[in-house]
């Protein structure tokens, strides 16, 4: 007999079931794709709710902005409650909460602005400029790119720059030195600017927890619950902020997949979920609801050899095998996949039931082609991110020298487009703004010889202290629509994207909590920001996580495209399987795997690159089509 405000438990099975009842303390549910795990955490929340947990008791970190606001509209829906005060999101969006509260114990100011990777690589190479002084020292050092990775990987595995040189970087050891220095510089620059990038909100984070007990106490009582998707994708900074999180009170719920660890390249580890299991109540379930029996046969027959081994259970019944498909090349592939895609459509399926997967973004060019001849409507949630688009990026950074005056590269960004002003006189402004102690006074106190300057100056003073669609309207109105329509042909498309922007801060009423959302979250793409309605999805395997879609293509399964030559090339194979293991359990009903006489390019002799997904495939488990 189950109370009412309990009856949702009767969605989940039997297993599923225990894990969500065991109380307290640490639990930790391994179970393979389709299992339910998300279905899982989503309940334990509702769960939790309905027995006297507070939603500002609660913190929940998933892979995706999106995939939170998934979760908790769910749990609404069954508790009836309202999760607004709940802490949701990414890591990144937990810390930025955490540091814009407590940060300024270790010096953080709460208006600091945030550096996209686009603005961090802006950065470095400014600082890297500073130490490249002759062209055999800039041949030597690493470039932007390399430099931000080095950083990036070096931050997120906690190792120092010259470790990571030793081990993966050797050809620089010669100028680790001034590879640190840069590093060092870097970071002093963004001190000065009052920014943080991507990795400093988890670093100081875990700085802040780490070493002022006090803070840690507060934090970790504050919240009674830290509940974890998707845990084998975590670094090891993100682990201990999970421990440090729940020291007070030990409750931790996590969920993960061995078989589905893709982002080491980002410093995963899947010895975090083994830490994690340490004491922990651990629950397996072995059910797989999302896909069809045939499809789960051909998964288990293709569970990656790193990881360990497990079999599901099928519980829906299928009408077709799986479906290898052999083209002649991407281009057939392309009209391959249009054509059967508007077959399904003929049969029932709606458009958004339907989804493309690929290794790269570059691999779907072609296909994206044929849709549009054929008026397949169709998103890409691999697009460039929609807040780097550089007209998106130059209201935002306008947005950013409001709340943040000591912003340089934003200031930078936003004078150079007034007229006449270009890096120079751009650079002198920025200067005296930034030894100024109120940046904005000192501003308006300036004169440059240029026709915008005295406008700029209206619309920055009208700017201040008023809703971020207030900000962005002035900005637009007084100033950027002009500028785009005399700099862009495209002007029009540009136009619409910064209506919706302001569409978008209309929600918020401070500058703050918009930038907060609009910097932090990594799923606002540009057609991500459209209704998903009647589309097909075009995605990466990485961007494909958690996800799930009634027919899925995976394509360009050829040796050097999938598996990726640059992967092969480094000895990451594990990771490669395990993504093209990810990729093919998003189908629930129908999937084809396709593949082409010839791979994208000629991969030249890496013998590993002959490695073929496809003769990995037992015959008997799919069906062979032939499409030239
Ligand atoms: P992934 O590893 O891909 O993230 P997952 O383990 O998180 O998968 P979910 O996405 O939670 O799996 O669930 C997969 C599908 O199965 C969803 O459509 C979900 O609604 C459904 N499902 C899960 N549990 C049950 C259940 N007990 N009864 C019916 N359907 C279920
Ligand atoms: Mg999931």
């Amino acid at each position: 007999l189950v109370p009412e405000k309990l009856r949702f438990l009767e969605e989940l099975d039997e297993e599923q079931r225990e894990a969500v009842l065991n109380s307290s303390g640490r639990t930790v549910v391994i179970a393979g794709p389709g299992s339910g795990k998300t279905r899982v955490i989503t309940y334990k929340i509702a769960y939790l709710l309905q027995t006297g947990i507070k939603p500002s008791e609660i913190v929940l970190v998933t892979f995706t902005r999106a995939a939170a606001k998934e979760m908790i509209e769910r749990a609404q829906r069954v508790t009836k409650k309202d999760l607004g005060e709940m802490t949701a999101g990414t890591f990144h969006h937990v810390c930025n909460v955490i540091l814009r509260r407590y940060g300024s114990v270790i010096g953080i100011r709460p208006n600091f602005t945030i550096l996209d990777e686009s603005d961090s690589k802006d950065l470095m190479k400014i600082v890297r400029a500073r130490f490249a002084t002759s062209k055999q020292m800039s041949k030597a050092l690493p470039t932007v790119a390399e430099l931000y990775s080095l950083l990036t990987y070096s931050n997120n595995t906690l190792q120092s720059p010259y470790e990571v040189v030793s081990k993966k970087a050797k050809r620089w050891l010669n100028v680790v030195d001034v590879i640190e220095r840069i590093f060092e510089e870097y970071s002093l620059e963004k001190d000065k600017q009052n920014v943080l990038d991507y990795d400093d909100l988890l670093l100081k984070t875990l700085y802040l927890l780490e070493n002022y007990p006090d803070i840690r106490e507060r934090i970790s009582s504050k919240f009674r619950w830290i509940l974890v998707d998707e845990f084998q994708d975590t670094n090891i900074v993100q682990l201990k902020i999970v421990e440090f999180l729940s020291q007070v009170h030990g409750n931790i719920f996590v969920v993960a997949d061995d078989a589905q660890s893709i982002y080491s390249f980002r410093g995963a580890r899947f010895e975090n979920v083994k830490e994690i299991m340490k004491g922990a109540n651990v629950f397996k379930i072995q059910t797989n609801y999302r896909s069809t029996d045939k499809i789960v046969e051909l998964v288990n027959s293709m569970i990656p050899s790193s990881s360990v081994p497990k079999r599901l259970r099928a519980v829906r019944v299928g009408s077709q095998k799986p479906v290898i498909v052999n083209t002649y090349d991407h281009f057939d592939e392309a009209k391959f996949v249009a054509q059967r895609i508007l077959e399904h459509v003929n049969e029932g399926t709606s458009y958004e039931d339907i989804a493309v997967i690929y290794r790269a973004h570059s691999h779907s060019l072609e296909l994206q082609v044929e849709l549009s001849k054929r008026n397949i409507p169709f998103r890409v949630l691999s697009g460039l991110r929609f807040t780097e688009t550089a007209h998106a990026k130059d209201v935002i950074a306008f947005l950013k020298v409001l709340q943040n005056p000591y912003d340089a590269l934003s200031w930078m960004r936003v004078l150079k487009l007034l007229e006449n002003v270009g890096d120079v006189t751009a650079e002198k402004i920025v200067t005296q703004l930034l030894e100024s102690e109120s940046p904005i006074d000192t501003l308006m106190q300036l004169s440059v010889k240029s026709n915008d300057f005295s406008n700029f100056k209206e619309i920055v003073l009208s700017s201040l202290g008023k809703q971020p669609s207030t900000q962005i309207r002035r900005f637009y109105e007084g100033f950027y629509q002009m500028y785009l329509e005399t700099h862009y042909p495209d002007f029009r498309d540009r136009e619409e994207d910064v209506e919706r922007l302001i569409e978008m801060a209309e929600f918020y009423d401070t500058t703050e909590d918009f930038l907060n959302d609009i910097t932090v979250s990594e799923d606002i793409t540009r057609t991500g920001m459209e209704k998903e309605e009647g589309k097909v999805t075009l995605t990466t395997v990485h961007q494909a996580k958690g996800l799930e879609w009634r027919v899925v293509f995976v394509i360009g399964v050829n040796p050097g495209d999938f598996p990726h030559f640059l992967a092969v090339k480094e000895g990451n194979l594990d990771e490669e399987e395990r993504l093209f293991y990810v990729a093919i359990t998003r189908a629930k009903d129908y999937l084809y795997i396709t593949h082409s006489l010839f791979s994208r390019r000629d991969y030249g002799p890496f013998n590993e690159i002959q490695r073929d997904f496809i003769e990995d495939i037992p015959r008997y488990l799919v069906e062979y089509w032939r499409v030239r």
